[in-house]
């Protein structure tokens, strides 16, 4: 049994007598595994990467260290204010990755079932909910969320507020891509900066604030440059990597360190060997525990995951001078809003980027904007060049089936791509 499984029975087994207890020993475990990203990093992955490790463990242990310094937010939430009143933003996506990577997401899904919240809502909601009512998690000090990109996000927050008492935003963003809805946006993001500082007692400063949003432009370029540096490069990465900096990409944007992380990897990207082996560019989020999909893309030479749709979902090309229309309009513009079309070219223009051999589409069961467009997808990468595979599974329940079908189709696809590539 290795160490991850054994912190997820012992914190299973305390949860519904001692959650305190529960929540005690979670933290350790994680305390114990940011040491251990400190003084033992993976040696086979870049510099960059083992940075980013970090930094995502940090952002995780936040609510755990100090809840009260801790905003919860929808992933897509631009999150530079609450960096300014220094309130830590983490999401459900992202807490509940990791709970399922300390083998303790069955308890809190189990959870919100009791509490009668349908299985057919994604895993990544019902195991956050699940692990709030059952007190793995402590009351944060606010909620910021949006509608975009998923419907979940309007039950599970509103929950939350209700749940925990604390004072809740919303960001209602119209599904319209339009001059007129980043006016609309932007009204809200200076009601957003009215509620951070009536909530912490903090004042946001607007130049500070122009400084942290011309980061995140710099960032997201820089992202992109690294992306395309990659294309030619042969960068050894492993499942959790390519979703990090989605998360990071989201909610550490306009923050030094995120900024650190892009420079270090661009550098990482420049210095790396030639290609080897396949680029796989990812749609959606990654089924990081699936033995199926470690035998083909953990640190494998023959082929590789170049890069994850959710961590370039926002466009650069907002003005920093006013940074609340700056962030309505990374907000408005976000690939998931909008008609799918829009999402679908974003990740051909991305799997351009990266020069990819191919694309896997992964339809994460229960996220009814991927599966409801899974086709069209295919049809369209498809039709730009790429050839895709379309694969059903589940980013953060373990329990569901399917390793056999996704281990059969990975491994036909790819011996696809090396006779495509022989023919050629
Ligand atoms: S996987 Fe889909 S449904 Fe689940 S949080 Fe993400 S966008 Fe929402």
């Amino acid at each position: 049994m290795s160490a991850a499984e054994k912190l997820g029975q012992i914190v299973e087994s305390r949860l519904a007598g001692d959650p305190k207890k529960a929540r005690g020993w979670l933290r350790a475990g994680w305390e114990a595994e940011n040491v251990l990203f400190h003084i033992a990093p993976h040696k086979e992955l870049a510099p960059a990467d083992r940075y980013l490790q970090q930094l995502m463990m940090g952002t995780m242990l936040a609510p755990l260290r100090h809840p009260e310094g801790s905003a919860m937010v929808s992933i897509f939430v631009p999150c530079e204010m609450m960096q300014e009143v220094e309130l830590v933003p983490y999401s459900a996506e992202a807490f509940s990755c990791y709970l399922s990577a300390s083998f303790c997401e069955g308890a809190c899904l189990e959870r919100a079932e009791e509490e009668g919240i349908s299985d057919t809502l994604c895993s990544y909601h019902r195991t956050f909910l699940g692990a709030a009512e059952a007190g793995l998690l402590r009351a944060p000090k606010c909620i910021v969320y949006t509608n975009v990109t998923c419907d979940a996000n309007l039950l599970t927050f509103r929950k939350m507020a209700e749940f925990y008492q604390v004072p809740a935003f919303y960001l209602e963003v119209p599904m319209d891509v339009s001059e007129a809805s980043v006016t609309y946006v932007e009204r809200q993001m200076r009601e957003l900066k009215a509620f951070l500082e009536k909530t912490t007692g903090k004042t946001i400063s607007e130049s500070a604030l122009c400084e942290r949003v011309a980061r995140s432009k710099t960032s997201l370029e820089t992202f992109r440059k690294v992306q395309q540096t990659k294309a030619d490069r042969y960068v050894p990465t492993d499942l959790v990597t390519p979703f990090y900096s989605a998360l990071t990409a989201n909610l550490l944007l306009g923050t030094e360190e995120e900024q650190h992380y892009v420079e270090m990897a661009l550098q990482d990207a420049q210095n790396a060997p030639a290609k080897r082996g396949k680029h796989i560019y990812w749609m959606h989020t990654i089924p990081f525990y699936s033995q199926a999909v470690k035998d083909r893309f953990l640190f494998t030479e023959s082929a590789q995951i170049v890069g994850d749709e959710l961590s370039q979902v926002c466009f650069s090309d907002f003005d920093p001078s006013n940074p609340y229309r700056a962030m309505a309009k990374r907000l408005v513009t976000n690939a998931m809003n909008g008609p799918s079309r829009r999402r679908i070219q974003k990740g051909i223009d991305n799997a351009a980027d990266a020069k990819a051999d191919g694309v896997i589409w992964f339809n994460h069961w229960g996220c009814k904007h991927t599966l409801g467009i899974a086709e069209l997808g295919r049809q369209q990468f498809e039709a730009a060049g790429f050839p895709t595979l379309v694969i059903d599974g589940d980013g953060c329940d373990k329990s569901k089936e399917g390793e056999g079908q996704i281990a059969t189709r990975i491994g036909a696809f790819l011996e696809m791509l090396d006779r495509k590539e022989a023919t050629a």
